[in-house]
């Protein structure tokens, strides 16, 4: 248990943060996000500071953020962050619950034994009922299942997922990883129960951008989840941190690279080489890379356009970066043209094998 004893006072929000605050309306729902959304994946675990975590998280919703997203395995170890998360929402946020969208999952390994990984309904509800306890909630806003899992029947999930929102334990339910045409499979079943999926959370980044790219179903991700009145949520849009200046000098002490979080191969000769081309193009822009490769991801793509991103940070000072993207989330088409010259696939989707399943014609 990790007790914080450096932020003793009452935390007590900005009054103006919503002032200058954007919101994204999700898909062809009611609910709205911000524009960046705060991701507890690393950097929440037992390994670091509470006091740290709080003043991320504090200052996240200072900032306008009001869309934190968490799973059953974010930590180290699986959990923690849960439960770090759900102390300091005890702490700091108990009169402010109804201002913030939650997001929890369950998809990927959890616990030993058959139920604990995969999409079974087995899974599912009795790793939800555990999030739901280390967060200290009744319910979560939006719950996942986190990837398609090819050894159960779509429908088994679906019919979970509508079962989580009638028991009330989960608001809206959503999907990650999953291909354009399973995407929209799913999207036909949830429609068919009326609970429509409100949803998809993909990786996206300028080097990685397989959800622009058609399936054998001839749409793409972003096509198949605006067809179906998805939202689209980009996680890891800075490509864990290979997107930002971070890895320029070498590979810091602590860093995601630096305490064995991320592949080192992501940092290959050729993949620095082109984050020093858009290092350029950024600072041209007037803005740091990280901001740019955030830009990128939200910019007006029309009805294809992201919903929101889910960003990483360990420091407030990375979180406060990144919230000033949203300062220019403009490309001319010389910028688009020049960042298209250089950026390429850098081979960083670790989540790509996941994204095929049983279909439901199976
Ligand atoms: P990311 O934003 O691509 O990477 C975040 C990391 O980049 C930070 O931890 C930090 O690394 C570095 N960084 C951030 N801002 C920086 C800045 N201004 N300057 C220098 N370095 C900076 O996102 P991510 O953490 O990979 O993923 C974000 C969230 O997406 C996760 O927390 C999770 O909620 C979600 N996600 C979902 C899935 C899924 O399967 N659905 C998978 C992955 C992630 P250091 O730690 O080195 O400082």
């Amino acid at each position: 248990m990790i007790v914080d004893q450096q932020n003793p006072a009452p935390y007590v929000p900005a009054a103006e943060r919503y002032e200058d605050a954007q919101f994204r309306r999700c898909g062809s729902s009611g609910l709205k996000l911000s524009p960046i959304s705060l991701g507890l994946w690393h950097n929440f675990g037992d390994d670091k500071p509470l006091a740290v975590q709080r003043g991320i998280i504090r200052r996240a919703f200072d900032r306008g953020v009001t869309h934190f997203d968490l799973a059953n395995n974010y930590g180290p170890p699986a959990g923690s962050a849960e439960e770090n998360f759900g102390r300091i929402l005890r702490r700091d946020f108990s009169g402010h619950r109804d201002k913030m969208v939650i997001s929890s999952k369950a998809g990927w390994y959890m616990w030993d034994g058959p139920y604990g990984f995969g999409g079974s309904r087995k899974y599912l509800m009795s790793s939800l009922d555990q999030s739901l306890e280390r967060l200290g909630l009744d319910y979560v806003d939006i719950f996942y299942h986190h990837r398609p899992d090819p050894d159960t029947p779509l429908e088994e999930s679906m019919y979970a997922l509508r079962d989580i929102v009638a028991s009330g334990k989960a608001l809206y339910v959503g999907i990650s990883s999953y291909g354009p045409q399973l995407t929209a499979e799913a999207a036909e079943i949830m429609a068919g129960e009326g609970v429509p999926l409100l949803i998809h959370q993909p990786s996206y980044s300028l080097v990685n951008r397989w959800v622009e790219q058609p399936d054998e179903s001839g749409s793409s991700l972003l096509e198949a989840a605006a067809d179906n009145g998805l939202g689209v949520i980009a996680f890891s849009p800075l490509a864990q941190g290979l997107l930002t200046d971070r890895y320029l000098d070498g590979v810091p002490e602590g860093s995601r690279a630096g305490s064995g979080k991320m592949n080192r191969d992501f940092l290959s000769r050729e993949n620095l080489e082109m984050v020093a081309g858009l290092n350029e193009i950024a600072r041209e822009r007037g803005q740091s890379l990280a901001q740019m490769a955030i830009a990128w991801v939200l910019r007006d793509q029309g009805p294809e356009t992201v919903t929101s991103t889910i960003i990483g940070a360990s420091s407030v000072e990375q979180l406060d970066t990144n919230l000033d993207a949203l300062g220019n989330l403009d490309f001319d088409t010389d910028e688009l043209r020049r960042i298209d010259e250089i950026a390429h696939d850098a081979g960083i989707n670790q989540w790509a094998g996941a994204t095929e399943s049983r279909t439901s014609a199976e």
